[in-house]
C-alpha cells in the first residue's frame, strides 16, 4: 500500500533542498503547530536557530536546554499536517513528535486554557453515509466511520474498516507530559481524546455524537493526521491541545490560548529531553 506514495515522495524529496542534521547527531524532538499563534513563541525559545524551508513549510532547527528540537509550522488541516510530518521524519529522523496547538471543546466542562493531553487521537473525517433517496436530506448522525488504514480492501465494504481510526499516544511522551503538569497554573490539564477532521463543527448534536461514540474531548484539524503518519513511519507521537473555543458552553475562539499551550509544551519537551539523558 505504501509503495507508490513513497516512490512519489522520494522524487519530491530529491528535488527539495538538503537539510543539515542537528549539530551533535542526536535525534531531535519535533514540535509541530499549524498556525503562527501556535509556534512563534516556541521557535523564539530555541537557541542557535537555523531556519529550513520547503515550499510553505517552515522548520526552526535549534536546541532547548542543549537538546536538539525542531519547531515545525505545519499549516492548517490534515493534508498539510501529513505533508509536514513526512518532511520532518525524512529530513531530521526525529526521536519523537509532539503535535500541539488550539482546539474546540466537545465537553461543556472544558474551559478556555484547559489542556487535553492526547492519550489517543481519532480521525473524525472519514465516514460512509447510508443510502438515502433523492429529496430525503442528509443526517451525519447516521454516518458509519471508516478506518482508511485498517486494510487494503475497499474501505466501504471491509468490516475491519468500519470503525473509527484511533492512534495511541506514546508512553514516554505521556510520562513527560505528566511530569510537566504541575508547572501549568493557567488552567487545568486532562488526559483525553483529540478528534481530527478538516471541519469546524458547531452542531451540538454532531459534537455530542463524536463525544459519546468516540470519546472526543476536543476537536481540531491536524493531530490524528500527524499521528497516523508518525505511526506508519514508526515515530513515537503525542498530541497536546489547549481549549481555544468551546461551542458546547458558548466560549468564542481566543488565539492567546496558543501561547499558553506553547508554555506547557516547552516544559514537556524539557521533561522528555531530561528523561532521555537519564
Ligand atoms: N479562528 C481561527 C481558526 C483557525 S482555523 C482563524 O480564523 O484563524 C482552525 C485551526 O484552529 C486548525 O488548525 C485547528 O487545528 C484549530 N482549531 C481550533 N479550534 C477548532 C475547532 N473548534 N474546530 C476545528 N479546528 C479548530
Amino acid at each position: 500500500m505504501l509503495r507508490l506514495p513513497l516512490a512519489i515522495l522520494a522524487a519530491v524529496l530529491a528535488a527539495a533542498p538538503a537539510f543539515a542534521q542537528t549539530a551533535d547527531g542526536r535525534p531531535p524532538l519535533v514540535v509541530q503547530g499549524a498556525m503562527s499563534v501556535e509556534v512563534d513563541k516556541l521557535a523564539g525559545l530555541l537557541e542557535n536557530v537555523v531556519i529550513d524551508r520547503v515550499g510553505p513549510w517552515t522548520f526552526w532547527r535549534g536546541t532547548l536546554d542543549g537538546y536538539p528540537v525542531i519547531v515545525s509550522k505545519t499549516l492548517k488541516g490534515i493534508a498539510n499536517a501529513a505533508a509536514a510530518t513526512v518532511l520532518a521524519v525524512e529530513h531530521y529522523h526525529p526521536a519523537a513528535i509532539i503535535n500541539q496547538g488550539t482546539a474546540g471543546g466537545h465537553d461543556p466542562r472544558l474551559k478556555l486554557y484547559d489542556i487535553v493531553v492526547g492519550v489517543s487521537s481519532v480521525y473524525i473525517g472519514a465516514f460512509r453515509s447510508p443510502y438515502r433517496a433523492a429529496g430525503t436530506g442528509s443526517n451525519p448522525l447516521e454516518w458509519v466511520p471508516l478506518n482508511l488504514v485498517a486494510s487494503e480492501g475497499s474501505a466501504g465494504t471491509d468490516p475491519a474498516a468500519l470503525k473509527i481510526a484511533r492512534f495511541e499516544g506514546d508512553a514516554r511522551l505521556l510520562d513527560a507530559a505528566r511530569h510537566a503538569t504541575s508547572a501549568y497554573t493557567r488552567a487545568r490539564i486532562f488526559e483525553g481524546v483529540i478528534g481530527t477532521s478538516d471541519m469546524w463543527n458547531d452542531e451540538i448534536d454532531l459534537i455530542a455524537r463524536f463525544h459519546r461514540d468516540y470519546g472526543t474531548d476536543v476537536e481540531e484539524m491536524e493531530t490524528a493526521s500527524a499521528a497516523q503518519t508518525a505511526a506508519l513511519l514508526g515515530v513515537p507521537f503525542l498530541g497536546i491541545r489547549v481549549v481555544s473555543d468551546n461551542t458546547t458552553n458558548g466560549s468564542a475562539f481566543d488565539p492567546k490560548t496558543g501561547e499558553a499551550c506553547e508554555d506547557y509544551v516547552r516544559d514537556v519537551a524539557k521533561a522528555y529531553a531530561a528523561a532521555l539523558r537519564r
